[in-house]
């Protein structure tokens, strides 16, 4: 039987669907969920996924603004940046989208903003309240597979999952969120001796690495479901073609864009060994700004008394 591609496109549009509805229902209340996000000097890749977010408030009815201060910022120019935004009643989500330059102290920044607002789930109260299994936003992935898994009715309790990655918002909030729907989990990370049997014990296997397709057939468990949260643009040809066995749609669309986007785990491995996985793209990706939604909503319904 082929695998099931698990659509994470089609699920966002799902939560985003439920989330449009609920904030209607906040209007007829009188409240309306605002996002601030705050984007520090001219990154590329973080000005595309701040103007992905901003579209989906856009789309959803949810208020946002983006402040833009500048590469040169100081860290205590952007703590008051923050306190501003906290002390804002009409403000329910604030999202300080990542990396800040070198010279910023982004721990500070980030405990700087009030947990109750931290739609991002990064802040050390939250992530406590994690840890200790309690409500709170989580972090926007893992919340986001956590909710793919679901979705599909992908058994997770007294299963083995495996977790390639141990960052703070990815390997180790999946990591919890698995364990306490029951799994039984590993987290693996560089130092890992012998990755390839521990990741063939996993009938959930997560790959948050960032290394292009390094999970290979030897990785898979014949059968595992596989979320593979990896986004690495490839723009070495040869290499394309290597890993998705010169596949004449992606070496198409190389040819048109000079790259093209891939996973941790190799495609056509996971294609023929799991019994269901994410693509890449189209997989976790779309998941993320969905969840980023649910949580602002959330916070607002929260400050408004409505939950
Ligand atoms: P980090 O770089 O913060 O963490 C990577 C982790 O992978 C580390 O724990 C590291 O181990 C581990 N690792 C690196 N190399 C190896 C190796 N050879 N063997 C075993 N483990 C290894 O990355 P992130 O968690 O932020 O992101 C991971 C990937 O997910 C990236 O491709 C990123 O772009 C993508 N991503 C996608 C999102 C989405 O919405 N789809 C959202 C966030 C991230 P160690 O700790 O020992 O160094």
């Amino acid at each position: 039987m082929p695998a099931l591609i698990l659509d994470g496109t089609r699920i966002a549009q799902e939560i985003r669907g439920e989330v449009a509805a609920e904030v209607k229902t906040m209007a007829a209340a009188g409240v309306r969920p605002g996002l601030a996000v705050v984007l520090v000097g001219h990154n590329p890749a973080s000005e595309i996924y701040v103007r992905g977010k901003v579209k989906a408030c856009q789309a959803l009815g949810i208020y946002s603004e983006t402040l833009t201060p500048p590469a040169s910022v100081s860290t205590e120019e952007l703590l008051a940046l923050v306190a501003k935004l906290n002390a804002r009643s009409e403000i329910a989500g604030i999202l300080v989208q990542l990396p800040l330059p070198p010279r910023v102290d982004t721990r500070r920044v980030l405990i700087a903003v009030e947990p109750e607002k931290d739609v991002d789930g990064f802040h050390p109260c939250n992530v406590g309240r994690l840890v200790a299994g309690m409500p709170g936003p989580r972090a926007c992935t893992p919340a986001g597979i956590l909710e793919l898994l679901k979705r599909y009715q992908i058994p997770i309790a007294g299963r083995r999952a495996v977790v390639v990655g141990r960052s703070d918002i990815v390997g180790k909030p999946v990591a919890l969120l698995l364990l306490h729907e029951h799994a039984t989990v590993t987290i693996c990370h560089s130092k890992t001796p012998d990755l390839p049997a521990v990741c063939r014990e996993a009938d959930i296997l997560v790959a948050a690495i960032g290394r292009a397709a390094m999970l290979t057939a030897d990785y898979l468990k014949p059968g595992a479901t596989v979320i593979d949260v990896g986004m690495n643009r490839v723009d070495n040809r040869q290499e394309a073609a290597r890993i998705f066995r010169d596949a004449p749609e992606k070496l198409a669309s190389f040819d048109q864009r000079g790259s093209v986007l891939v996973g941790d785990v190799e495609p056509r491995a996971v294609e023929e060994i799991a019994s269901a996985y994410t693509p890449v793209p189209g997989g976790v990706g779309p998941l993320t700004i969905a969840m980023l939604m649910v949580n602002t909503v959330a916070s607002a319904e929260r400050r408004a008394g409505l939950c």
